[in-house]
């Protein structure tokens, strides 16, 4: 699991899967909450191609913070996403699931902590699963094999330099 404020969360999962992909393994990757913008990795994934990395857009781009409930077609974007994602790691199709984003639906109360920790328990050994985003909850932390935290020390953000084409999207 890759959390923490700092950057390089998603990015590293990305790297990981460009490993994987050169050692012949399968990937698959769920986006929860992108859906909108245009990311690089899209269009690298299709140039690596179909049968050795998919990357998959389930959400609507963004998500409404600040209301005291999230909205209802933002959880059923996350439901389909997960319900989605559970299936293909307990399948025999990919060797490598990542599940981009997911700790930032499970915050924002958009899917319950523990069904996430009932598949990652009940998992195939073989598949290996990488879940990204911001505050994760304690009890996939717990389930976790490996957690790495991302301190922000410094971002171009700080300077007033908004997202970079290439380096962040
Ligand atoms: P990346 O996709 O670049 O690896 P991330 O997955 O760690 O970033 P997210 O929390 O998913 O970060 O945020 C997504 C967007 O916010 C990216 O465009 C990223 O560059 C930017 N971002 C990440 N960390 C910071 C930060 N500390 N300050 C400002 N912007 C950030
Ligand atoms: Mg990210």
């Amino acid at each position: 699991m890759n959390t923490g404020p700092g950057k390089g969360k998603t990015t590293a999962a990305l790297g990981t899967a460009f490993r994987a992909v050169g050692q012949g393994l399968r990937v698959l990757m769920v986006q929860f909450i992108k859906g909108s913008w245009h990311y690089g990795e899209l269009d690298a994934a299709q140039m690596l191609g179909e049968d050795r990395i998919q990357i998959l857009a389930m959400g609507r781009g963004f998500v409404k913070i600040g209301a005291e409930k999230p909205d209802p077609e933002d959880v059923r974007k996350v439901e389909e996403a997960w319900q989605f994602a559970s299936q293909q790691i307990s399948s025999d199709e990919y060797d490598l699931v990542i599940l981009d984003e997911i700790n930032y639906a499970i915050s924002y109360k958009m899917l319950d902590p523990e069904k996430v920790v009932e598949v990652l328990k009940n998992k195939p050994a073989a598949v290996h699963v990488i879940l990204t985003g911001r505050n994760a909850h304690p009890s996939v932390v717990e389930a976790a094999d490996l957690v790495t935290e991302m301190r922000e020390v410094k971002h171009p953000f700080q300077q007033g330099i908004l997202a970079q084409r290439g380096i962040d999207y």
